[in-house]
């Protein structure tokens, strides 16, 4: 057993001053069991260490954000001449137009963009942005997907909410939540029914049109096209949210990802982005068409505003992650060393007779404790999380920290090498055997 005395120290301390001990509920180990989530205090390439100095190969990447590993140099070196040159203006840079651009070239279906702080922020906006475009109220999202803690779509909201087994929070009014429509993933005949049921009302369809938040999970062929052309019919936009996947399997963002078939069909109106375009300092985005985006102020009705946004840390951390990511060839070796994971891990699996469903896609995997193809929420609902939570403790305590929730992917980073493939497997296939001996 690995000791962790410091951090369980510091769990204890935190408890008395931080609600939870923790500033965002998917950090506690509360759905893992319980206990001290580990206090980690530096963090280089694909490894963090702890208060008690042991060394993690990480795939949380921080939730995403980290695809380059920590302390690149490159963004490292970026976010310190910021610094230096000082943090924030409170006035436009010449930095911002050069990050906007960057994401134009890499998402064509922006036109116009805003910088805001967090993913969360950047969805909450474009379905306002969507209800002024549209003068209608409600909109339709999908059952698991997560999009931020804002309170239209906490209703019957994913990962984080789903693992605390709270499926609405607290604090949202009914009539709020009367405004939002749930329908499964990958169900093209709810989302018509739904569609049908509610026609006018419908501002918007909000999706990820990639799941990151109960597992890895693609859309089915022609989900994409049927849902964009359903939501279109009915005078509604279509908002992607991209916070988790823009950047994550090319340099670009699921609209134009090549594993996905007639991007002419699977444009949206609306795209959140955040994460990963800001190599790890607080960012989100959101923009789309031009006509759409001048309903914002100053131009337009729809109010937005922030005083931390497009910092120019933030925006330099952010260009300086992409810069690393149009380097040759990184997003194919972020495949490899997945794949070499995915296999070696389903083998051990296998081998222990433990009951795994691993969905990837490219340098991101998920993985299901169960028999059962995970395609919706339901079926990711429906899988053994005593098994996770062991899982996740047995790899914990070989030195390789995973998300404390059997919702959440694994990620790689350009800062993975074999050799942490190598160790990570050694220590999954020791976790299977302990975990098939009881
Ligand atoms: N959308 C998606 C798809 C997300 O995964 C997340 C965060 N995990 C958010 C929005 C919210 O982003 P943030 O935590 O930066 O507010």
């Amino acid at each position: 057993m690995m000791k962790r005395e410091n951090s369980e120290a510091l769990y204890k301390e935190a408890l008395e001053h931080i609600v939870g001990g923790v500033n965002s509920p998917s950090r506690s180990f509360k759905a893992v069991g319980g206990g001290a989530p580990v206090f980690m205090k530096r963090a280089r390439g694909a490894h963090f260490w702890d208060e008690d100095d042991n060394r993690y190969i990480d795939y949380l990447a921080a939730y995403g954000p980290i695809i380059t590993g920590h302390a690149h140099p490159h963004i490292t070196k970026a976010i310190s001449e910021a610094a230096a040159n000082g943090v924030l203006y409170g006035t436009s840079t010449a930095l911002e137009i050069k990050l906007a651009k960057m994401l134009k070239e890499a998402i064509p279906s922006l036109d116009k963009v805003r910088f805001v702080n967090s993913g969360t922020e950047a969805v909450m906006t474009t379905i306002r942005v969507a209800r002024a475009y549209t003068g209608r109220n409600k909109i339709i999202k999908f059952a698991g997907c997560y999009h931020g803690h804002s309170d239209l779509v906490l209703v019957a909201a994913g990962s984080g909410p789903s693992t605390l087994g709270i499926p609405d929070s607290a604090g949202i009014t009914t009539n709020i939540a009367s405004e939002v429509i749930t329908v499964p993933f990958n169900d093209l005949d709810a989302l018509r029914q739904a569609l049908e049921r509610w026609s006018d009302d419908v501002a918007a369809v909000m999706v990820e049109p990639i799941v990151g938040n109960f597992g890895m999970v693609m859309p089915q062929p022609g989900y994409l096209e049927g849902l964009c052309s359903m939501a279109r019919a009915n005078g509604s936009l279509v908002i992607y949210d991209e916070v988790i996947t823009a950047f994550r399997f090319h340099y670009g963002s699921a609209q134009t990802y090549a594993g996905l078939d007639n991007h002419d069909a699977i444009q949206p109106d609306l795209t959140a982005l955040g994460k990963i375009m800001g190599g790890g300092l607080p960012i989100g985005a959101y923009g789309g068409s031009k006509q759409i985006m001048e309903q914002v102020a100053p131009l337009g009705p729809a109010y937005q505003a922030g005083t931390m946004a497009g910092n120019p840390a933030s925006i330099s951390s952010g260009i300086a992650c992409l810069e690393v990511l149009q380097g040759e060839g990184v997003y194919e070796e972020m495949e490899r060393l997945a794949v070499r994971l995915t296999d070696g891990i389903q083998s051990s699996a296998d081998r222990y007779g433990v009951p795994l469903t691993i969905n990837r896609i490219r340098g991101a995997f998920s993985t299901h404790f169960c028999n059962h193809p995970i395609t919706n929420y339901a079926q990711a609902q429906d899988t053994d999380g005593e098994a996770f939570a062991s899982f996740f403790r047995h790899m914990l305590d070989r030195g390789v920290h995973l998300a404390p929730s059997k919702y959440e992917a694994w990620f790689l980073t350009t800062a993975h090498t074999d050799e942490d493939v190598d160790a990570t497997l050694e220590a999954a296939d020791d976790s299977f055997r302990a975990m098939s001996q009881g």
